[in-house]
């Protein structure tokens, strides 16, 4: 099971291929190279990364 890694939800959507998106906290989750790259969508529908305010291993995909 995958969680997010901002809110620890498991309240996932596939979106598209490696792409998903946190129901919870509103997040777009993308997997690349067997890590999230995390994006918030902005009012004007632009994305913004969050990549930064992350660990390394907070980026981890733990599928269990
Ligand atoms: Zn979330």
């Amino acid at each position: 099971m995958m969680r997010c890694p901002n809110c620890k939800g498991k309240d996932i959507g596939k979106i598209g291929t490696n792409q998903y998106y946190c129901w919870n906290c509103f997040i777009e989750l993308s997997i690349v190279n067997g890590r999230f790259c995390l994006h918030q969508v902005e009012m004007d529908g632009s994305l913004s990364s969050l990549d930064d305010l992350f660990e390394e291993n907070e980026r981890q995909v733990n599928v269990e």
